[in-house]
Protein backbone atom coordinates (compact mmCIF):
# COMPACT_ATOMS: atom_id res chain seq x y z
CA UNK A 1 0.00 0.00 0.00
CA UNK A 2 1.14 3.36 -0.68
CA UNK A 3 1.85 5.76 1.99
CA UNK A 4 2.69 9.70 1.80
CA UNK A 5 6.40 8.48 1.59
CA UNK A 6 6.29 7.26 -1.24
CA UNK A 7 5.78 10.78 -2.67
CA UNK A 8 8.65 12.37 -1.88
CA UNK A 9 10.96 11.86 -4.72
CA UNK A 10 8.25 13.75 -6.68
CA UNK A 11 7.37 16.49 -4.76
CA UNK A 12 10.15 17.04 -2.28
CA UNK A 13 10.57 16.38 2.00
CA UNK A 14 8.65 19.80 2.39
CA UNK A 15 4.94 19.14 0.48
CA UNK A 16 5.19 16.45 2.58
CA UNK A 17 5.96 17.99 5.96
CA UNK A 18 3.12 20.70 5.73
CA UNK A 19 0.55 17.94 4.80
CA UNK A 20 1.10 16.08 8.37
CA UNK A 21 0.92 19.47 9.97
CA UNK A 22 -2.21 20.48 8.56
CA UNK A 23 -3.41 16.91 8.96
CA UNK A 24 -2.67 16.66 12.58
CA UNK A 25 -4.95 19.75 13.19
CA UNK A 26 -7.83 17.95 11.82
CA UNK A 27 -6.87 14.38 13.64
CA UNK A 28 -10.22 12.06 14.19
CA UNK A 29 -12.45 14.83 12.52
CA UNK A 30 -14.98 12.83 10.07
CA UNK A 31 -15.24 14.03 6.79
CA UNK A 32 -17.82 11.70 5.09
CA UNK A 33 -17.79 12.23 1.14
CA UNK A 34 -21.08 11.47 -1.14
CA UNK A 35 -21.33 11.18 -4.93
CA UNK A 36 -22.99 9.02 -7.30
CA UNK A 37 -20.82 6.40 -8.38
CA UNK A 38 -17.97 4.54 -7.65
CA UNK A 39 -16.56 3.52 -10.72
CA UNK A 40 -15.99 5.62 -13.86
CA UNK A 41 -15.40 9.59 -14.17
CA UNK A 42 -12.95 11.65 -12.46
CA UNK A 43 -14.93 12.05 -9.34
CA UNK A 44 -14.71 8.11 -8.51
CA UNK A 45 -11.66 8.46 -10.07
CA UNK A 46 -9.85 11.26 -7.09
CA UNK A 47 -11.89 10.04 -4.47
CA UNK A 48 -10.39 6.29 -4.52
CA UNK A 49 -6.57 7.75 -4.27
CA UNK A 50 -7.75 10.77 -1.85
CA UNK A 51 -9.38 8.63 0.88
CA UNK A 52 -6.09 6.52 1.79
CA UNK A 53 -4.37 9.93 2.05
CA UNK A 54 -6.62 11.86 3.88
CA UNK A 55 -6.39 8.78 6.45
CA UNK A 56 -2.87 8.65 6.53
CA UNK A 57 -3.20 12.21 7.92
CA UNK A 58 -5.56 11.46 10.47
CA UNK A 59 -8.64 12.52 8.66
CA UNK A 60 -11.17 10.07 9.19
CA UNK A 61 -12.73 10.39 5.71
CA UNK A 62 -15.04 8.24 4.29
CA UNK A 63 -16.85 7.97 1.05
CA UNK A 64 -20.67 6.78 0.26
CA UNK A 65 -22.40 6.46 -3.03
CA UNK A 66 -26.30 7.60 -2.92
CA UNK A 67 -28.55 4.39 -4.78
CA UNK A 68 -30.93 5.78 -7.74
CA UNK A 69 -32.91 4.47 -10.72
CA UNK A 70 -33.00 4.56 -14.51
CA UNK A 71 -35.09 7.16 -14.12
CA UNK A 72 -33.09 9.05 -11.61
CA UNK A 73 -29.67 9.06 -13.42
CA UNK A 74 -31.74 9.72 -16.33
CA UNK A 75 -32.43 13.37 -14.89
CA UNK A 76 -29.30 13.77 -13.60
CA UNK A 77 -27.59 13.78 -16.65
CA UNK A 78 -30.04 16.21 -18.10
CA UNK A 79 -29.26 18.48 -15.32
CA UNK A 80 -25.44 17.63 -15.75
CA UNK A 81 -25.30 18.31 -19.68
CA UNK A 82 -28.04 22.29 -18.86
CA UNK A 83 -25.09 22.89 -16.29
CA UNK A 84 -22.91 22.55 -19.29
CA UNK A 85 -24.85 24.87 -20.92
CA UNK A 86 -26.03 22.11 -23.61
CA UNK A 87 -29.94 22.91 -24.70
CA UNK A 88 -31.67 20.43 -21.79
CA UNK A 89 -35.27 21.16 -20.73
CA UNK A 90 -35.82 19.80 -17.39
CA UNK A 91 -39.11 19.62 -16.21
CA UNK A 92 -40.45 20.39 -12.26
CA UNK A 93 -41.46 16.92 -12.81
CA UNK A 94 -38.12 15.57 -13.52
CA UNK A 95 -36.57 17.60 -11.12
CA UNK A 96 -38.82 15.82 -8.01
CA UNK A 97 -37.86 12.46 -9.10
CA UNK A 98 -34.39 14.19 -8.32
CA UNK A 99 -35.53 15.05 -4.81
CA UNK A 100 -37.72 12.14 -4.01
CA UNK A 101 -34.61 10.16 -4.75
CA UNK A 102 -32.60 11.93 -2.45
CA UNK A 103 -34.63 12.17 0.10
CA UNK A 104 -35.19 7.96 -0.01
CA UNK A 105 -31.37 8.27 0.54
CA UNK A 106 -31.57 10.34 3.50
CA UNK A 107 -33.43 8.42 5.28
CA UNK A 108 -31.72 4.73 4.70
CA UNK A 109 -27.98 6.63 5.49
CA UNK A 110 -26.12 7.39 8.37
CA UNK A 111 -24.78 10.40 8.77
CA UNK A 112 -21.64 10.64 10.83
CA UNK A 113 -19.65 13.20 8.85
CA UNK A 114 -17.99 15.99 11.30
CA UNK A 115 -17.77 17.75 7.44
CA UNK A 116 -20.65 16.58 4.58
CA UNK A 117 -18.50 16.74 1.17
CA UNK A 118 -21.29 16.63 -1.64
CA UNK A 119 -19.56 15.83 -5.21
CA UNK A 120 -22.14 17.40 -7.67
CA UNK A 121 -25.89 17.67 -8.34
CA UNK A 122 -26.92 14.12 -8.10
CA UNK A 123 -26.99 14.12 -4.05
CA UNK A 124 -27.20 17.61 -3.79
CA UNK A 125 -30.74 17.64 -2.14
CA UNK A 126 -29.05 15.66 0.88
CA UNK A 127 -28.33 19.32 2.39
CA UNK A 128 -31.87 19.77 3.13
CA UNK A 129 -30.86 17.60 6.43
CA UNK A 130 -28.72 20.40 7.34
CA UNK A 131 -31.48 21.62 9.35
CA UNK A 132 -32.15 18.81 11.82
CA UNK A 133 -28.52 17.24 11.66
CA UNK A 134 -26.37 20.76 11.67
CA UNK A 135 -22.64 19.93 11.04
CA UNK A 136 -20.43 21.66 8.11
CA UNK A 137 -21.91 21.10 4.45
CA UNK A 138 -19.54 21.51 1.34
CA UNK A 139 -20.59 20.94 -2.19
CA UNK A 140 -18.16 20.22 -4.81
CA UNK A 141 -19.31 21.02 -8.47
CA UNK A 142 -16.95 19.41 -10.80
CA UNK A 143 -18.95 20.66 -13.84
CA UNK A 144 -18.36 23.87 -16.14
CA UNK A 145 -21.02 25.65 -14.43
CA UNK A 146 -19.64 29.29 -16.07
CA UNK A 147 -23.14 29.38 -18.02
CA UNK A 148 -25.57 27.43 -16.71
CA UNK A 149 -28.98 26.88 -18.22
CA UNK A 150 -30.86 29.05 -16.07
CA UNK A 151 -34.19 27.00 -15.47
CA UNK A 152 -31.73 24.72 -13.81
CA UNK A 153 -29.67 26.48 -12.29
CA UNK A 154 -32.49 28.38 -10.29
CA UNK A 155 -33.70 24.77 -9.13
CA UNK A 156 -30.37 24.09 -7.61
CA UNK A 157 -29.95 26.91 -5.72
CA UNK A 158 -32.55 26.78 -2.91
CA UNK A 159 -29.77 23.75 -2.05
CA UNK A 160 -26.33 25.28 -3.24
CA UNK A 161 -27.56 28.06 -0.80
CA UNK A 162 -27.65 25.58 2.30
CA UNK A 163 -24.73 24.80 2.00
CA UNK A 164 -21.65 26.25 3.98
CA UNK A 165 -19.37 26.86 0.73
CA UNK A 166 -18.93 25.88 -2.87
CA UNK A 167 -16.67 24.39 -4.45
CA UNK A 168 -15.68 24.89 -8.16
CA UNK A 169 -12.54 23.77 -10.53
CA UNK A 170 -11.65 27.11 -12.13
CA UNK A 171 -12.39 30.74 -11.49
CA UNK A 172 -14.29 30.62 -14.69
CA UNK A 173 -16.87 28.57 -13.03
CA UNK A 174 -17.92 30.35 -10.50
CA UNK A 175 -21.15 31.98 -9.38
CA UNK A 176 -23.06 34.84 -7.41
CA UNK A 177 -23.34 33.26 -4.30
CA UNK A 178 -24.47 34.19 -0.64
CA UNK A 179 -21.95 31.57 0.59
CA UNK A 180 -18.08 30.84 0.58
CA UNK A 181 -16.75 29.93 -2.96
CA UNK A 182 -13.36 28.14 -3.43
CA UNK A 183 -11.11 27.49 -6.17
CA UNK A 184 -9.88 24.04 -6.27
CA UNK A 185 -8.68 21.86 -9.08
CA UNK A 186 -8.85 18.43 -9.41
CA UNK A 187 -5.33 16.51 -10.32
CA UNK A 188 -3.77 13.16 -10.67
CA UNK A 189 -1.84 9.91 -8.58
CA UNK A 190 1.64 9.85 -9.88
CA UNK A 191 1.99 6.70 -8.23
CA UNK A 192 -1.52 5.58 -8.97
CA UNK A 193 -1.48 2.13 -11.99
CA UNK A 194 -3.71 5.10 -13.98
CA UNK A 195 -0.32 7.59 -13.77
CA UNK A 196 2.68 5.17 -12.41
CA UNK A 197 5.96 4.53 -14.92
CA UNK A 198 5.83 1.42 -16.77
CA UNK A 199 8.44 -0.60 -18.50
CA UNK A 200 8.83 -0.25 -22.12
CA UNK A 201 7.80 -3.80 -22.79
CA UNK A 202 4.57 -3.47 -20.90
CA UNK A 203 3.23 -1.21 -23.03
CA UNK A 204 4.24 -2.69 -26.20
CA UNK A 205 2.69 -5.48 -25.20
CA UNK A 206 -0.45 -4.19 -24.08
CA UNK A 207 -0.65 -2.01 -27.47
CA UNK A 208 -0.13 -5.03 -29.41
CA UNK A 209 -2.80 -6.80 -27.56
CA UNK A 210 -5.22 -4.14 -28.47
CA UNK A 211 -3.75 -5.02 -32.29
CA UNK A 212 -2.16 -1.89 -32.59
CA UNK A 213 0.54 -0.99 -35.19
CA UNK A 214 3.58 0.04 -33.39
CA UNK A 215 4.90 0.92 -36.68
CA UNK A 216 2.56 3.93 -37.74
CA UNK A 217 1.50 6.76 -35.39
CA UNK A 218 -1.35 6.02 -32.88
CA UNK A 219 -3.57 9.00 -31.74
CA UNK A 220 -5.50 8.31 -29.39
CA UNK A 221 -8.58 9.92 -27.07
CA UNK A 222 -9.72 8.21 -23.87
CA UNK A 223 -13.06 9.47 -22.47
CA UNK A 224 -16.25 8.49 -21.71
CA UNK A 225 -18.64 7.72 -24.84
CA UNK A 226 -20.40 11.08 -24.01
CA UNK A 227 -21.56 13.49 -26.71
CA UNK A 228 -19.82 16.47 -24.87
CA UNK A 229 -16.55 14.37 -25.03
CA UNK A 230 -17.16 14.70 -28.81
CA UNK A 231 -16.47 11.48 -29.66
CA UNK A 232 -17.80 11.83 -33.61
CA UNK A 233 -16.02 14.87 -34.04
CA UNK A 234 -12.61 13.04 -33.14
CA UNK A 235 -13.50 10.41 -35.80
CA UNK A 236 -13.35 13.47 -38.18
CA UNK A 237 -9.94 14.81 -37.13
CA UNK A 238 -8.83 11.13 -37.85
CA UNK A 239 -10.15 11.28 -40.94
CA UNK A 240 -8.70 14.56 -41.87
CA UNK A 241 -5.38 13.33 -40.32
CA UNK A 242 -5.35 10.44 -42.48
CA UNK A 243 -5.61 12.08 -45.50
CA UNK A 244 -1.72 13.10 -45.01
CA UNK A 245 -0.27 10.74 -43.07
CA UNK A 246 -1.14 7.14 -42.46
CA UNK A 247 -1.98 6.55 -38.98
CA UNK A 248 -4.31 5.09 -36.52
CA UNK A 249 -7.09 6.03 -34.19
CA UNK A 250 -7.85 4.56 -30.44
CA UNK A 251 -11.08 5.68 -28.44
CA UNK A 252 -11.03 3.95 -25.53
CA UNK A 253 -13.60 4.14 -23.13
CA UNK A 254 -16.06 2.78 -20.66
CA UNK A 255 -19.29 4.22 -19.04
CA UNK A 256 -19.51 5.34 -15.82
CA UNK A 257 -23.01 3.62 -13.55
CA UNK A 258 -24.32 7.56 -13.69
CA UNK A 259 -23.80 8.29 -17.36
CA UNK A 260 -26.73 6.27 -19.45
CA UNK A 261 -26.11 7.88 -22.34
CA UNK A 262 -23.13 5.49 -23.32
CA UNK A 263 -24.52 3.13 -25.55
CA UNK A 264 -26.66 5.63 -27.94
CA UNK A 265 -23.12 7.45 -28.37
CA UNK A 266 -21.09 4.37 -28.85
CA UNK A 267 -23.43 3.50 -31.88
CA UNK A 268 -22.96 6.51 -33.34
CA UNK A 269 -19.18 6.60 -33.00
CA UNK A 270 -19.50 3.05 -34.72
CA UNK A 271 -21.67 4.55 -37.37
CA UNK A 272 -18.94 7.51 -37.91
CA UNK A 273 -16.01 5.10 -37.85
CA UNK A 274 -17.47 2.88 -40.99
CA UNK A 275 -15.69 -0.05 -40.28
CA UNK A 276 -12.50 1.45 -40.19
CA UNK A 277 -9.65 -1.13 -39.65
CA UNK A 278 -7.58 2.02 -38.43
CA UNK A 279 -10.13 2.92 -35.88
CA UNK A 280 -10.42 1.07 -32.64
CA UNK A 281 -13.22 1.50 -30.42
CA UNK A 282 -12.19 -0.02 -26.89
CA UNK A 283 -14.30 -1.23 -24.59
CA UNK A 284 -12.70 -0.89 -21.28
CA UNK A 285 -13.90 -1.97 -17.98
CA UNK A 286 -13.60 0.09 -15.48
CA UNK A 287 -10.32 -1.45 -13.96
CA UNK A 288 -8.53 -0.72 -16.93
CA UNK A 289 -6.14 1.95 -15.44
CA UNK A 290 -2.53 -0.27 -16.65
CA UNK A 291 -4.23 -0.46 -20.02
CA UNK A 292 -5.28 3.13 -20.05
CA UNK A 293 -1.70 3.96 -17.93
CA UNK A 294 -0.51 1.65 -21.69
CA UNK A 295 -2.43 3.56 -24.35
CA UNK A 296 -1.55 7.07 -22.78
CA UNK A 297 2.12 6.65 -23.16
CA UNK A 298 1.96 4.85 -26.03
CA UNK A 299 0.31 6.70 -28.08
CA UNK A 300 2.46 9.98 -30.14
CA UNK A 301 -0.82 12.40 -29.64
CA UNK A 302 -3.49 12.39 -27.47
CA UNK A 303 -6.51 14.16 -28.09
CA UNK A 304 -9.25 15.56 -25.97
CA UNK A 305 -11.74 17.48 -27.96
CA UNK A 306 -14.36 18.04 -25.40
CA UNK A 307 -16.83 20.16 -26.13
CA UNK A 308 -17.21 20.92 -22.71
CA UNK A 309 -15.50 20.04 -19.96
CA UNK A 310 -15.53 20.09 -15.99
CA UNK A 311 -11.82 19.81 -15.74
CA UNK A 312 -10.80 16.97 -18.29
CA UNK A 313 -8.18 14.46 -16.00
CA UNK A 314 -7.37 12.33 -19.28
CA UNK A 315 -5.01 15.89 -20.05
CA UNK A 316 -3.30 16.00 -17.14
CA UNK A 317 -2.32 12.01 -17.34
CA UNK A 318 -1.44 12.66 -20.49
CA UNK A 319 1.13 15.82 -20.12
CA UNK A 320 2.49 13.47 -16.95
CA UNK A 321 3.31 11.18 -19.01
CA UNK A 322 5.25 13.20 -21.33
CA UNK A 323 2.82 12.62 -24.29
CA UNK A 324 1.52 15.48 -26.41
CA UNK A 325 -1.92 16.61 -25.79
CA UNK A 326 -3.77 18.65 -28.30
CA UNK A 327 -7.23 19.72 -27.09
CA UNK A 328 -9.95 21.97 -27.16
CA UNK A 329 -9.85 25.15 -25.20
CA UNK A 330 -13.03 24.93 -22.61
CA UNK A 331 -13.79 24.43 -19.37
CA UNK A 332 -10.42 23.38 -17.01
CA UNK A 333 -8.28 22.31 -20.30
CA UNK A 334 -6.64 26.17 -20.81
CA UNK A 335 -5.81 25.23 -16.57
CA UNK A 336 -3.47 22.46 -17.75
CA UNK A 337 -2.79 23.48 -21.34
CA UNK A 338 -1.07 26.83 -21.86
CA UNK A 339 -1.36 27.01 -26.13
CA UNK A 340 2.07 26.37 -27.69
CA UNK A 341 3.97 26.28 -24.40
CA UNK A 342 3.50 22.89 -23.08
CA UNK A 343 0.53 21.55 -25.46
CA UNK A 344 -1.57 22.88 -28.61
CA UNK A 345 -5.35 24.15 -27.90
CA UNK A 346 -8.00 24.61 -30.57
CA UNK A 347 -11.61 24.63 -31.15
CA UNK A 348 -12.67 23.29 -34.53
CA UNK A 349 -12.32 20.01 -35.99
CA UNK A 350 -9.59 21.54 -38.70
CA UNK A 351 -7.74 23.69 -36.50
CA UNK A 352 -7.84 19.80 -33.47
CA UNK A 353 -6.35 17.85 -36.74
CA UNK A 354 -3.90 20.72 -37.71
CA UNK A 355 -2.62 20.45 -34.60
CA UNK A 356 -2.38 16.93 -34.76
CA UNK A 357 -0.31 17.30 -37.57
CA UNK A 358 2.20 19.00 -36.42
CA UNK A 359 3.35 16.66 -33.66
CA UNK A 360 3.27 13.77 -35.87
CA UNK A 361 5.44 15.96 -37.93
CA UNK A 362 7.50 17.53 -35.93
CA UNK A 363 8.52 14.94 -32.89
CA UNK A 364 11.35 17.34 -31.44
CA UNK A 365 8.44 20.37 -30.86
CA UNK A 366 5.99 17.65 -29.82
CA UNK A 367 8.71 16.50 -27.39
CA UNK A 368 9.36 19.71 -25.46
CA UNK A 369 5.70 20.73 -25.17
CA UNK A 370 5.37 17.38 -23.93
CA UNK A 371 7.83 18.20 -21.16
CA UNK A 372 6.84 21.31 -20.46
CA UNK A 373 3.41 19.70 -19.70
CA UNK A 374 5.20 17.31 -17.52
CA UNK A 375 6.34 19.95 -15.23
CA UNK A 376 3.35 21.88 -15.29
CA UNK A 377 1.39 19.37 -13.96
CA UNK A 378 4.22 18.80 -11.00
CA UNK A 379 3.56 21.96 -9.95
CA UNK A 380 -0.19 22.18 -10.10
CA UNK A 381 -2.21 19.31 -10.29
CA UNK A 382 -0.77 16.36 -8.15
CA UNK A 383 -2.78 14.73 -5.47
CA UNK A 384 -0.72 16.19 -3.28
CA UNK A 385 -1.61 19.76 -4.02
CA UNK A 386 -5.41 18.99 -4.03
CA UNK A 387 -4.91 17.11 -0.44
CA UNK A 388 -3.55 20.36 1.06
CA UNK A 389 -6.21 22.14 -0.54
CA UNK A 390 -8.78 20.25 0.87
CA UNK A 391 -6.89 20.08 4.23
CA UNK A 392 -6.85 24.02 4.25
CA UNK A 393 -10.63 23.80 3.38
CA UNK A 394 -11.97 21.69 6.15
CA UNK A 395 -9.64 24.15 8.60
CA UNK A 396 -11.64 26.99 7.60
CA UNK A 397 -14.31 24.82 7.57
CA UNK A 398 -13.77 23.82 11.13
CA UNK A 399 -12.48 26.72 12.68
CA UNK A 400 -14.10 29.70 11.20
CA UNK A 401 -12.76 33.05 11.98
CA UNK A 402 -9.64 31.47 13.31
CA UNK A 403 -6.40 31.98 12.37
CA UNK A 404 -5.79 28.14 12.25
CA UNK A 405 -1.78 29.18 11.68
CA UNK A 406 -1.81 29.95 15.70
CA UNK A 407 -3.88 26.83 16.83
N1 LIG B 1 -11.38 6.77 -17.56
C1 LIG B 1 -11.29 5.42 -17.28
N2 LIG B 1 -11.84 4.55 -18.16
C2 LIG B 1 -12.45 4.97 -19.30
C3 LIG B 1 -12.54 6.35 -19.57
C4 LIG B 1 -11.98 7.23 -18.67
O1 LIG B 1 -10.72 5.01 -16.26
O2 LIG B 1 -12.91 4.13 -20.04
C5 LIG B 1 -10.79 7.68 -16.58
C6 LIG B 1 -9.81 8.67 -17.17
O3 LIG B 1 -8.52 8.08 -17.28
C7 LIG B 1 -9.90 9.77 -16.12
C8 LIG B 1 -11.37 9.75 -15.71
O4 LIG B 1 -11.83 8.43 -16.01
O5 LIG B 1 -9.11 9.45 -15.00
C9 LIG B 1 -12.19 10.73 -16.50
O6 LIG B 1 -12.05 11.98 -15.94
P1 LIG B 1 -12.26 13.30 -16.80
O7 LIG B 1 -12.12 14.45 -15.87
O8 LIG B 1 -11.34 13.29 -17.98
O9 LIG B 1 -13.74 13.18 -17.38
P2 LIG B 1 -15.18 12.86 -16.72
O10 LIG B 1 -15.47 11.45 -17.14
O11 LIG B 1 -15.08 13.04 -15.24
O12 LIG B 1 -16.10 13.82 -17.40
Amino acid sequence: MLTLKDYEPIVGTQVLDELKLLGQKLSGKIVQHINSTAVGGGVAEILNRMLPLLKEVGVDARWDVIKGDDKFFAVTKKIHNAIHHSPTAVTPEEFDILLETNRENARNMDFPGDIIFVHDPQPIALVDLKKELGKKWIWRCHIDSSSPLIHVWDMLLPYIQQYDAAIFSASVFAQTLPIHQFLISPSIDPLSDKNRPLPREQVNGILDNFGLDRGRPIITQISRFDRLKDPCGVVEVYQLVKKYTDCQLVLAGGGAADDPEGEAVLAEVREKAANDPDVHILLLPPDSNIEINALQRGSDVIIQKSLKEGFGLTVSEALWKETPVVASAVGGIPLQISHQFNGLLASTIEGIAYNVRQFLHNPKYARLMAQHGKEHVRQNFLITRHLRDYLLLFLAMEYPNQDFVLL
